[in-house]
């Protein structure tokens, strides 16, 4: 096992941190308006972190939905302003360890003092990233310092008023380059561990039928229910055109008795007079029953076969996320029956490039053939678009998947895949972090994703993956 993998296995549960941002900067140019600026109504949750430094203040801030931890090191100047105190120094030194950027903060208004000179050939010595921020620019009387701060050689300053607020998107633009995927990294890792207490028992299958007109829906339906239970509904909270009804099937593999949502979307407009439209209406029934269903069955005519329109509906199930199975219906009716299994499954693979080997059944809404083998099915596919991976199996196959096949170095440099997370389930969310990710062929996400599904048990779900650098 290669050394980053095992460090990553070794602490499955330590998640990725937010990133931290340091505002330093000389006294009274406004750190800590700053500070409060970003911390929001969040100040109160401000906490003095036992053990670090007594006047070390922390606060969770937020820019435009980009989260981050904010250091305020107001105060650590004491009394010796015209020289970088030591004291100062060998605090932020410390701090500037942990952090992934610094906001080198500037009166605007003041302009430049020898301590601003002092503090920015100091940080230009140091490896982080820093955005040089001058403050206090608000109105006129910030203009010509806010240009002088271009001589500190950090780069364009960001012109900001922390006490009025103005400048905070430029200040989101310069530091999301910096911290942006860290912080992305640390949200995905914070829905992990919220979608845990998600895990409650599944409750009844929400399932949908869908396909072109004729397929055989209703026919399908009214089958499965049993010839003497009529459809009713609308229910309330539905879409006005469908019809959604629970009933109990038993598995006859099992005796299990389970519980069915099932979702008819085309119901309630079918016998309305619409010709032209119908091919575009099917995709508008799909697209409803989406919004409602866990598995959608997407149902093709046997005396027609498979057709663009049914890879249209079923990609757009997929682009979605839903669990997709195909049934072939009329198969009383069906015409060299093998030839036509065969040619609907090569037609999906080769049509469905997210998925191969889609649940696929024969199935006759007239005699009832293979309707109980089709929602048997329905409800294991819905068992795995639901699974969680532990961590630790998760980067056991990792491993394995980069050691029989170590990532490509693109120009002798490297790509290093770290470790990876389920971030979601229903569909299944994997967040895979590494460093030079630009740089990893689509080929080789591929691999993974396969990977993903053939040996995690994945087959024929839609499955997310993001690639995530956490600096
Ligand atoms: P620190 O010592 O760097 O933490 O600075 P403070 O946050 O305590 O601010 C010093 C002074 O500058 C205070 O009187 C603030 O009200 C003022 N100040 C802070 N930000 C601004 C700003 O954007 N514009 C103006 N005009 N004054 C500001
Ligand atoms: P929908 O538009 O998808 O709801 O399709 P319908 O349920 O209205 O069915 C269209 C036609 O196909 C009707 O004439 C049905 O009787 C017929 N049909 C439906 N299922 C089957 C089947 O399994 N076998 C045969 N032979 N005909 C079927």
């Amino acid at each position: 096992m290669s050394a980053h993998l095992a460090n990553a296995m070794d602490s499955p549960t330590a998640p990725p941190q937010k990133p931290e941002v340091i505002i330093i900067g000389r006294p009274n140019v406004g750190k800590s308006t700053l500070f409060n600026r970003l911390v929001g109504k969040k100040l109160a949750l401000v906490d003095d972190q036992p053990g670090v430094t007594r006047d070390r203040r922390m606060g969770d801030a937020e820019i435009a939905g980009m989260s981050f931890t904010v250091v305020d090191t107001a105060g650590w100047e004491d009394e010796d302003a015209e020289t970088l105190p030591g004291r100062m120094r060998a605090q932020t030194e410390v701090s500037i360890e942990g952090a992934d950027a610094a906001m080198f903060v500037i009166d605007a208004r003041a302009g430049l003092t020898p301590l601003d000179e002092e503090i920015a050939r100091w940080l230009r010595s140091e490896e982080i990233p820093v955005v040089l921020v001058a403050n206090k620019a608000e109105g006129k009387a910030g203009e010509s310092g806010v240009l002088e701060s271009y001589s500190l050689g950090l780069g364009d300053p960001v012109a900001l008023s922390a006490e009025h607020g103005e400048g905070v998107a430029d200040l989101f633009g310069a530091l999301w380059p910096i911290i942006g995927a860290k912080s992305e990294a640390a949200e995905a890792a914070a829905e992990f561990a919220a979608s845990e207490d998600e895990e409650k028992p599944l409750g009844p299958l929400k399932l949908a039928i869908v396909g072109r007109p004729n397929a055989g829906k209703s026919t399908l339906i009214n089958r499965l229910l049993g010839e003497d239970r009529l459809l009713t509904g609308p229910e309330a909270g539905i879409t006005r055109d469908s019809i959604a009804v629970d009933w109990k099937w038993t598995d006859p593999r099992t005796g299990d008795v389970r519980d069915i949502h099932l979702v008819d979307t085309a119901g309630m407009r079918k016998k309305r007079n619409v010709t032209e439209k119908l091919e575009k209406l099917s995709v508008a029934d799909a697209r409803r029953a989406i919004d409602f269903a866990e598995v959608v069955v997407l149902l093709l005519d046997a005396t027609q076969g498979l057709e663009h329109q049914d890879l249209k509906i079923a990609d757009m199930v997929l682009q979605e996320g839903r669990a997709l199975m195909v049934a072939i219906n009329k198969w009383d009716v069906a015409e060299d029956a093998s030839k036509l299994f065969n040619g609907v499954r090569a037609a999906l693979d080769d049509g469905l490039a997210q998925v191969r080997g889609l649940p696929l059944f024969a199935v006759s809404a007239k005699t009832g053939k293979g309707l109980d083998a089709m929602l048997g099915a329905a409800f294991e596919i819905r068992e795995s678009w639901s699974k969680r991976v532990p961590t630790a199996a998760l980067n056991r196959w990792f491993d394995d998947a980069l050691e029989a096949n170590p990532p490509p170095a693109p120009g002798g440099r490297r790509v290093k895949l770290r470790y990876i997370t389920q971030a979601g389930t229903r569909p299944p969310r994997f967040v895979i972090f590494g460093t030079r990710l630009e740089s990893l062929p689509k080929s080789y996400e591929r691999y993974l994703v396969n990977g993903i599904r053939s040996k995690l048990g994945f087959e024929a779900v839609p499955v997310r993956v993001v690639l995530k650098s956490p600096k």
